[in-house]
């Protein structure tokens, strides 16, 4: 019997016509999972997601902060105290200011706020305030908002990685770790962190990168954008991406700022759709369900691999988000320590405010609060002889979820082609 191959042309006919089958990750490998195998004649496009930190990202903005001829060079620059490169094209005297800002700088004012907080209020269409000092030592100043500036585009330079690592605190557990990869310094008391959408993953649907290239459209923090390339560290069996989208669109729903006990970091998600063009794109995703994605587990001392497990362990039979339960909190200590250490300030311990909406479901407050108001099945994860409890989560499943249905309706709709 002949293969069956398909164009990108073909699908999209298919999609303008209303007769393709579009499916989203999770809808997919829930069919695997049930013992189905979907063929190619039937699911024409996959969409896949994932969502979590991801500290390889810039920003390039123009910022309008002067009249012409009020100075000649920017020599520093901060946007809502967070500073940024001035640069690379000088401007100055035009009285604007090309800027490259990094996702993972840190305020000069605030050590809880960085450039992923920035990017989101920037999106969320806060006001931000800008100043720029000039080489004659100069400070100007102005309050602008997204909309008034001509340029701000965002450039993942590692996003969406294969999946990730865990980490723990085995080898050293007298010592404790700022890390970028806890919510607090990370000690040999503490359970494991993980990182990865698993499944969702669209490098794990596509290992070999045959859909997924230069140019191909993507989802980049909601907003629609492509692949550049492969990034920074990308390497065949671990590759992760290079992407680019305009920040005017971006959803502040799936970006943000994330604080760990090493400081802020950036929250970015991306959305791709696979092609099933053939056979062998098809049973690469029917292979890779979270029980067959391992998960290293490297120690936070020296990174070295002390177990493996996989992505089932992080993601099957577990709560995405965490339940409040607010006649628990008896408001035992001040200041609160979910308060306090939330990666995302979703609590707020006077009046006991939990916010459902920005909650990212890492589940640090199930640790954190030791009168239970927080709760959440989070998994385990056996290293040797000892099980160790899954105590932080650096991706949001449930938002990649919610990515890949976004992309699949844009495709439906034909508001994306591939
Ligand atoms: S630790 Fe728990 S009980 Fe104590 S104030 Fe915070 S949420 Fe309430
Ligand atoms: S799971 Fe808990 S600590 Fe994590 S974002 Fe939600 S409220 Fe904050």
């Amino acid at each position: 019997m002949e293969a069956t191959c398909k164009t990108l042309a073909d699908i999209n006919k298919k999609l303008q016509k209303g007769q393709a089958l579009v499916l989203t990750a999770k809808e997919f490998k829930d069919l695997v999972r049930a013992g189905n195998r979907p063929c190619v004649e039937e699911v024409d496009v996959v969409t896949c997601a994932t969502m979590g930190v991801m500290s390889g990202t810039i920003a390039c903005l123009n910022i309008p902060i002067t009249e012409p001829g009020k100075f000649c060079v920017a020599k520093e620059v901060y946007i809502n105290g967070v500073p940024a490169h001035p640069g690379p094209a000088p401007n100055e005297r035009l009285g604007n200011v090309d800027c490259i800002i990094h996702g993972t700088a840190h305020s000069v004012y605030d050590h809880n706020y960085g450039g992923g907080h920035l990017f989101s209020d920037m999106v969320s269409r806060r006001p931000f305030d800008v100043e720029v000092i000039s080489d004659a030592g100069a400070k100007h100043k102005k309050t602008l908002t997204l909309d008034e500036i001509p340029f701000a585009r965002l450039q993942g330079t590692r996003h969406a990685f294969k999946n990730y690592n865990g980490f723990v605190n085995i080898k050293q557990k007298e010592r404790s770790y700022s890390t970028i990869f806890y919510f607090k310094n990370m000690q040999g008391t503490d359970g494991i962190s993980v990182a990865g959408c698993g499944e969702l993953n669209p490098l794990q649907n596509d290992p070999e990168m045959q859909t997924i290239r230069m140019g191909t459209v993507a989802l980049v923090n909601g907003a629609t954008g492509i692949v550049i390339g492969t990034g920074t560290r990308s390497t065949p069996k671990k590759p992760n991406l290079s992407l680019s989208a305009d920040m005017f669109n971006m959803d502040p729903r799936y970006m943000g700022g994330f604080k760990t006990s090493a400081g802020p970091e950036i929250l970015n998600s991306t959305a791709l759709a696979i092609p099933v063009l053939n056979d062998q794109i098809l049973q690469k995703m029917v292979k890779y369900t979270d029980e067959n994605i391992s998960i290293p587990i490297v120690d936070i001392s020296d990174r070295l691999m002390v177990g493996e497990a996989t992505y089932a362990d992080v993601w099957q039979n577990v709560d995405l988000r965490v339940k409040f339960n607010r006649e628990k909190c008896i408001e035992c200590t001040i200041p609160c320590p979910v308060e306090l250490l939330c990666p995302v300030g979703a609590y707020i311990a006077a009046g006991k405010k939990w916010f459902a909406d920005i909650c990212f479901g890492c589940g640090a407050c199930v640790s954190l609060c030791s009168c239970g108001a927080f709760s959440a099945k989070m998994g385990k994860i056996k290293l040797g002889d000892r099980e160790y409890p899954i105590t932080f989560r650096q991706s949001d499943r449930k938002r990649a979820i919610e990515l890949a249905e976004i992309f699949k309706q844009k495709l439906l709709s034909s508001e994306i082609i591939l």
